[in-house]
C-alpha cells in the first residue's frame, strides 16, 4: 500500500504517517520526489482503519499496490531511477556501453583490451574475476589477481569497472575494487547473496535467470531494495528455449515491460543473449531500439584463443563498427524523443 502525501507535505507530517504504519507493523519506505513524498506500507502490517490516515494533515490519497513487488514498481515510484556510477549516469535517456573481456585472462592483455575498447567508445569496463564455469576443470579466473587488474585499468583509463560477485563473504573485498557488483544469472535468485548486496552501497547489475519469469525477476530486484539497496540495474541477457541455433533466446520485450513495471535502469547483454558475434551488433541495435540503458558486450582481442566464451566475443575492430552504429541510432532516438 503506499501513501501519497500532498505536493510540498512537511517533515512532521511524514513521520507521523511513517510512525503509525510502523506501529501497526509495516516496515515504512519512503520514496522522495522532486514534488512530493511517497510512503510505503510494506509486509504483514494489521490492516484495519486505512481510512483513518486519510484525515491526518498532509495525507492526499492512499493506494494499493496491485503487484507482488512494491518497492521496484512503477506505482511505488514513478521517476525513473537514475544512477551515477562514478561519473557514467544509466538511466538518464543516455546510453552506457560497457565492453570487455569475459574474463580477465592476464593484466596485459585485460590493460590492453581496457584501453581499446575506451578508444572505441566504451563507457565502462567488464571483466570477470571469479568464473566458476559449467565444468570444474575449465578455466575459473584469476579470482584476487583480476580484482588487482581491474582496479588497475580502471586507474589507467579512468572508466568505471563491473565484476561479478557468487560469494556473499567477498562482497566487502570486490566492492573495494570495482565500481558496479554483477550478480550471474545462476545467481538471480540466490537470496542469501542479494540481502547482502541490499547491505552495500554500490549499484548492482542484476541479470535474469536463464528460466526466470519478468515478474521473478523484479521480484529478485526487490530483495536487494527491501534489504536497503536501490541502485539495481536489471540486465537481459537472454532465456534458455527449445532455440538451438542460438545459446540463449534473447528477450527484448522485457526492456519495455521493465520500463513499464518497474522504475528501474535495464541494460542488455547480447552477448551471452546469443551466443554468436555476428549477432551482437544486430541486437545490440534493437536493443536500443526498444529503450534500454545500456549495452554490455564482450571484447577480445583474439576471440579465437579466449579462455571463455570467444565464440560471442567481438574482435576490436567489429566492437568499433558496433559503436559507431549504436550512437548513430541513439543519436536519431534522442532527436525524435526531443522533437515529440
Ligand atoms: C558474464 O557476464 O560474465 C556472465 C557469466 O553472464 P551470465 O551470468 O549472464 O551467464
Ligand atoms: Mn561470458
Amino acid at each position: 500500500m503506499i501513501f501519497v502525501m500532498e505536493r510540498f507535505a512537511l517533515k512532521n507530517e511524514i513521520e507521523e504517517v511513517s510512525e503509525r504504519l510502523k506501529s501497526l507493523g509495516f516496515q515504512v519506505h519512503l520514496s522522495q520526489g522532486v514534488q512530493r513524498t511517497i510512503i510505503g506500507a510494506i509486509g504483514e502490517g494489521i490492516h484495519e482503519n486505512m481510512d483513518s490516515f486519510l484525515v491526518l494533515p498532509g495525507v492526499e490519497k492512499i493506494v494499493p499496490i496491485v503487484q507482488p513487488f512494491k518497492l521496484a514498481s512503477r506505482e511505488f515510484k514513478s521517476e525513473s531511477t537514475v544512477i551515477d556510477v562514478n561519473g557514467s549516469i544509466i538511466g538518464d535517456g543516455s546510453l552506457q556501453i560497457i565492453a570487455g573481456p569475459c574474463a580477465v585472462e592476464s593484466r596485459e592483455k585485460y590493460l590492453e583490451i581496457a584501453s581499446t575498447v575506451k578508444d572505441c567508445g566504451a563507457t565502462m569496463l567488464r571483466g570477470g574475476a571469479f568464473k566458476p564455469r559449467t565444468s570444474p576443470y575449465s578455466f575459473q579466473g584469476l579470482e584476487q589477481l583480476g580484482l588487482e587488474i581491474l582496479a588497475e585499468a580502471r586507474a589507467l583509463t579512468g572508466l568505471p569497472v563491473v565484476t561479478e560477485i557468487m560469494d556473499p563473504r567477498l562482497i566487502d573485498t570486490v566492492a573495494e575494487y570495482v565500481d558496479v557488483l554483477q550478480v550471474g544469472a545462476r545467481n538471480m535468485q540466490n537470496f542469501f547473496l542479494l540481502r547482502e548486496l541490499g547491505r552495500i552501497n554500490k549499484p548492482i547489475i542484476l541479470k535474469r535467470g536463464p528460466s526466470a519469469t519478468i515478474e521473478e525477476w523484479i521480484m529478485a530486484a526487490e530483495y536487494i531494495i527491501s534489504s536497503g539497496n536501490s541502485q539495481v540495474i536489471l540486465c537481459e541477457r537472454g532465456i534458455r528455449s527449445f532455440e538451438k541455433y542460438t545459446r540463449n533466446t534473447l528477450d527484448l520485450s522485457a526492456v519495455p515491460l521493465i520500463k513499464q513495471l518497474t522504475h528501474l535502469p535495464i541494460i542488455v547483454d547480447p552477448s551471452h543473449g546469443t551466443g554468436q558475434w555476428k549477432l551482437v551488433e544486430p541486437m545490440s541495435l534493437a536493443a536500443i531500439g526498444a529503450g534500454c540503458d545500456g549495452l554490455m558486450i564482450e571484447v577480445h582481442q583474439n576471440p579465437r584463443e579466449a579462455l571463455s566464451d570467444g565464440p560471442q566475443s567481438l574482435t576490436p575492430e567489429n566492437f568499433a563498427g558496433l559503436v559507431t552504429k549504436v550512437q548513430q541510432i541513439q543519436g536519431i532516438l534522442r532527436h525524435t524523443q526531443n522533437e515529440d
